[in-house]
């Protein structure tokens, strides 16, 4: 093995989303003001800050007013208020409106770009002398000798298909740190690896995903509405798939619509996909798209366990922070805040840890968050997606008990099953005839790939890695007719056969793959294990 340059810091951070950047700013903050230096650095994997950045996104801005008061100053790209909150539960061709659950009021709120508020953020983050390296994906944790984490090591570049070094061969680096902070996002794959060796999820109930689908569009100026949220139920998917669509209306007549189905779902003939695609051409949907352009296609898994699925968060020498925790608060259907607040708590309690040189664990991190709104944001709302087990009528009926009647309080807690125990066998479910795409309004999963700009360098070790490399066929084909077929959002996976139709085996192309993790949580025996690919690959969104 080559080898491998390394760099020390006081803190490394592993992915520049809202949490990552949250906490290197609040750091520099903190070095600043108390006139002690602290070196920061942060990683990333996308080719840019906000490459794979994709959210709704409507903002909520109390953790941002709280870390940069002067947002407005510093021309950060929130842009479009939210002005009107439509809630509507849809049939086939209808469309009834709903009193909009208080959770889901946006006022006060903006519609924004994720990625372009990260960008921005980025740059406030890089103005406090945070260094902060873009391309470079963290592909494994570094321990000493003791058993603390030490940094992380970016993955070598130049490993070709077979395995064997290319003429591009360049060996990883190592980021040493006195504290890792872990800000990967929803199934964080290093994060995956911590859970493991730390048994992070001892007490804690197994975290639950759903898969979000987004495209962006360029609406007729008649159909646009700036400062218009929209949220729906109901239709196409059956009550007892849990899952909803968004379209808001940003500034630019850009319509960013999107679709959640949650990982429990059990048909395995259901793809999130195809579902988002007939969404679109519902009645009270397709006049908002009709005579726009589609400009950007992504998807993305986000974390819907709550605060029962809050794992340890801290281990020696690390912490997690954000997704990779899990604090997105589902019935809001938002997690920047708080992964940001997250963000900032943890930059607060390792900044006291490094002053004071007080061991391997910033245990204060933990009991510092539960003092803070999160907790308590979190906490009043855990029972409303596990209550979705009884179906849509049966959970809204429970929501509005658990919201308006105990206001959160209830003096019991639902619990969670991992997502990937839930599929049912292929044959005691019905099939779904999916309409074909027309091309205007719905469209098939390559052309869509291709609006993403996703790229990834050819010759490179896949990194989608079966354990077993005879289950797909054997265990996923043979009961559940191969689901990632259809779950994947990006057409990854594709069972190929012989001319004679035998001999069925399972294609990977992993070229295509726009990183939601979706295969690495829905794999009913979860033989794929997602790594990290060559830093720079994956999807180049410019705004999502
Ligand atoms: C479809 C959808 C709609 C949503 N809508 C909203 C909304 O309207 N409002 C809201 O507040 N929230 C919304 N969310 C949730 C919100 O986007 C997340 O809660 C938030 O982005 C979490 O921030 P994060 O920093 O924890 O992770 P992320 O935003 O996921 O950022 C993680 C970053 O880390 C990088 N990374 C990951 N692993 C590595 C590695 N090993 N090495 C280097 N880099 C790495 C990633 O590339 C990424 O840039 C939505 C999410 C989805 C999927
Ligand atoms: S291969 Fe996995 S992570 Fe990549 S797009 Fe498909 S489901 Fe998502």
């Amino acid at each position: 093995m080559a080898e491998r340059e390394s760099m020390q810091y006081d803190v490394v951070v592993v992915g520049a989303g809202p949490s990552g950047l949250s906490a290197a700013i609040r750091i520099k903050q903190l070095a600043a003001e108390q006139a002690h230096e602290v070196s920061v650095c942060v990683l990333e994997k996308g080719s840019e800050v906000g490459a794979h950045i994709l959210s709704g996104a409507v903002l909520e801005p109390r953790a941002l007013n709280e870390l940069l008061p002067d947002w407005q100053a510093r021309n950060a790209p929130l842009n479009t208020p939210a002005q009107q909150d439509r809630f509507l539960y849809l049939t086939r061709n209808r469309a009834w409106s709903l009193p909009t659950p208080p959770q889901m009021h946006n006022g006060g709120n903006y519609i924004v770009s994720l990625g372009n508020v990260c960008r921005w953020l980025a740059q406030q983050a890089e103005s406090l002398g945070v260094e902060i390296y873009p391309g470079f994906a963290a592909a494994e944790v570094l321990f000493h000798t003791d058993g603390r984490v030490k940094g992380v090591a970016t993955g070598d570049l130049g490993i070709g298909r077979d395995g064997t070094r290319t003429d591009r061969y360049q060996p990883g680096m190592e980021l040493h740190a006195t504290q890792t902070l872990f800000a990967e996002g929803c199934r964080g794959s290093l994060t995956k690896t911590l859970v493991e060796r730390f048994r992070l999820r001892e007490a804690a109930d197994p975290q639950t995903y759903g898969i979000g689908l987004k495209e962006l569009w360029e609406v007729d100026p008649s159909q646009h509405r700036p400062g218009l949220v929209v949220h729906t139920i109901g239709w196409p998917l059956s009550a007892d798939t849990y899952g909803g669509s968004f379209l808001y209306h940003l500034e630019n007549n850009q319509v960013a619509v999107g679709f959640v189905v949650g990982l429990d779902y059990r048909n395995p003939h259901l793809s999130p996909f195809e579902e988002f695609q007939r969404f679109k051409t519902h009645p009270a949907i397709r006049t908002t798209l009709e005579g726009g352009r589609r400009t950007c296609y992504g998807a993305r898994a986000l974390s819907e366990g709550g605060w029962q699925s809050i794992p340890r968060l801290t281990f020696p020498g690390g912490l997690l922070i954000g997704d990779t925790a899990g604090f997105l608060n589902v019935p809001k259907i938002k997690g920047t805040h708080t992964a940001m607040k997250s963000g900032m708590t943890a930059a607060e309690a390792v900044f006291d840890h490094l002053r004071a040189g007080t061991g391997p664990e910033v245990t204060d991190y933990p009991h510092r968050l539960r003092r803070t709104w999160v907790w308590d944001e979190l906490y009043r709302v855990r029972n409303i997606r596990p209550s979705f087990r009884w179906g849509l009528f049966g959970a809204l009926a429970y929501s509005a008990l658990d919201t308006y009647l105990l206001r959160g309080k209830a003096p019991w807690t639902l619990h969670h099953h991992p997502d990937h125990t839930q599929l049912k066998r292929a044959s005691e479910c019905p099939p779904i005839a999916y309409p074909k795409p027309d091309g205007k309004l719905s469209f098939d999963r390559l052309s869509s790939v291709f609006v993403s700009n996703t790229n990834h360098e050819e010759d490179q070790l896949s990194h989608l890695r079966l354990k077993d490399p005879s289950v797909p066929v054997r265990v996923n084909l043979a009961l559940y007719d191969a689901p990632e077929q259809r779950y994947c959002p990006a057409g990854v996976y594709e069972i190929v056969r012989d001319a004679d139709g035998r001999s069925p085996r399972l294609q990977i192309n992993a070229q295509n793959c726009v990183h939601c993790k979706t295969c690495d949580i829905k794999d009913p025996t979860q033989n794929i294990d997602w790594v990290v690919p060559e830093g720079g690959g994956g999807p180049n969104y410019p705004n999502m």
